[in-house]
């Protein structure tokens, strides 16, 4: 048991921990860098540290900053949010080797599911149905890499173990080009990730994006909160997202849901995870798990009405779910939009201060964001500055309710991407539902064509 929260992160996801922290009556302790002092979870805070510099290598990214600031305040219970640490398995098991509770998995799950090739594996013994690919990672010699090229079919994808953030894979179409992508994703993977295996897997042609959100206590008890749609995808970065997965049969949904708790009990899951699938052709191909809150939790909150974030801290401190998967029922259609300050063209970072800030409401309406007018938007971080998420009692519903608030919805001084967003839900193919991971990509692609005629 602990009743004070050190809130390892910054942002819109600090102040969501920040809020469930007091709804559960607890303590928080923020830790922020020189360029965070401003934040809104820092002022809740019951108390706050400034842990280094605006650098996040400095500051978020320091293992020991934060520890010494748990020791210093009391704080007896870490969440790492998303990014920053939240998937370092070395920070989880220094916060377990000092006596404190890390909210989230053991370090041995994450480090386990970090590495992807471990995780498939660890998904095939649980019966989880993954991309066909190679068997572990790829070997050295050229021959034996064109051998395991020729089984998997072109095009093939190479990735990297270690990857994450949409980094370290590179589609590989012929057999001439296979050797050197093998030697490049290497490169690019021990230079990124500090980890230079590698893995191939077929390269999918139209799948979309399915991730099933899972919760499991400390008592061998898991269940399966529906399903996400994160296929509108700019770089292998997610943009959109709802919940339920249109146009994919309830039944199949709980089929594969019921695999992923199963493997939860089998690997010995704890806390709060999201397992990622392709889904092409009816058929589910796990690519990896994520051992943290994701971004997108907020719409599988408004269709199930569970709190995620809640239900991570309850379950790190010991106590049994208290959600059978029976008393899970999904209710109407959540869609979020991720507002990044960026570049609507070039999607290059746009950040500056804050002069208007307008946030959208009405029935329905739920806004994760830090910002507000006057806030300097540091050039440090990820551009991630609002989720505008929407609830109706059909996705038609919900679609109509983004519409109006990102019609509605106000900030200036920075560039951002509500415009968008605002032409993405007018697209035949969004209003339809059900597109594939490359329709926004493709979209982008014309609308630069038309750009540049113009
Ligand atoms: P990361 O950890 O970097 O997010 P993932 O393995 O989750 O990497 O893949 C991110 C995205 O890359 C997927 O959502 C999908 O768009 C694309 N992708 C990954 N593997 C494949 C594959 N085998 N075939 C087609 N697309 C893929």
């Amino acid at each position: 048991m602990f009743d004070t929260i050190l809130i390892a992160n910054r942002g819109e996801i600090a102040l969501r921990i920040q809020r469930a922290a007091s709804h559960l009556g607890l303590k928080t302790v923020a830790v922020f860098s020189e360029a965070d002092a401003t934040l809104p979870h820092v002022k809740l805070a019951d108390e706050a540290i400034c842990i280094g510099p605006a650098s996040a290598q400095a500051s978020y990214l320091n293992p020991h900053e934060i520890l010494m600031a748990a020791r210093l305040t009391g704080a007896q219970a870490i969440h790492p949010g998303y990014g920053f640490l939240a998937e370092n398995a070395d920070f989880a098991e220094m916060i377990e080797r000092h006596g404190l509770t890390f909210i989230g998995p053991t370090s041995s799950a994450i480090r386990c599911m970090g590495d992807k090739v471990r995780a498939k594996q660890a998904m095939r013994m649980a019966c989880v149905p993954c991309v066909p690919g190679s068997e572990g990672e790829l070997p050295e010699a050229a021959d034996e890499i064109l051998r395991i090229g020729a089984q998997v079919g072109y095009p093939l994808i190479v990735k990297a173990a270690g990857g994450g953030g949409g980094k370290g894979m590179r589609v590989v179409t012929t057999e001439a080009d296979l050797v050197e992508s093998v030697a490049l994703t290497r490169q690019e993977a021990q230079r990124s990730f500090n980890n230079a295996a590698v893995y191939m897997e077929r390269f999918l042609q139209h799948p979309r994006h399915v991730e099933i959100q899972v919760l499991a206590d400390n008592y061998g008890k898991a269940i399966w909160l529906g399903a996400r749609d994160c296929s509108l995808q700019r770089r292998h970065q997610k943009v959109l997202e709802e919940s339920p997965a249109p146009k994919i049969d309830a039944r199949a949904i709980a089929a594969i849901g019921e695999r992923c708790v199963e493997a939860c009990r089998q690997i010995g899951y704890r806390g709060a995870g999201t397992f990622e699938f392709l889904y092409e052709d009816g058929e589910f191909f796990f690519i990896e798990m994520n051992t943290r809150v994701q971004v997108e939790h907020p719409v599988t909150e408004m269709v199930t009405g569970v709190d995620i974030v809640a239900e991570q801290i309850r379950i790190a401190m010991g106590i049994p779910l208290s959600i059978d998967q029976e008393d899970v029922t999904f209710t109407g259609h959540a869609i979020e939009c991720r507002i990044n300050a960026e570049n609507a063209w070039n999607f290059m970072p746009s950040p500056g201060t804050v002069t208007t800030w307008l946030p959208p409401g009405g029935p329905g309406i739920r806004v994760d964001s830090h910002l507000f007018a006057g806030y300097a938007v540091p050039p440090n971080y990820d551009s991630l500055v609002a989720k505008v998420i929407a609830y109706g009692k059909d996705r038609e519903q919900a679609m109509s309710r983004m519409r109006q608030a990102l019609s509605e919805m106000v900030i200036e001084g920075i560039d951002t991407n509500i415009g968008l967003h605002r032409e993405v839900l007018k697209l035949d193919g969004v209003v339809d539902g059900g597109f594939n991971i490359h329709f926004l990509e493709q979209w982008l692609a014309g609308r630069s064509q038309r750009g540049a005629q113009q």
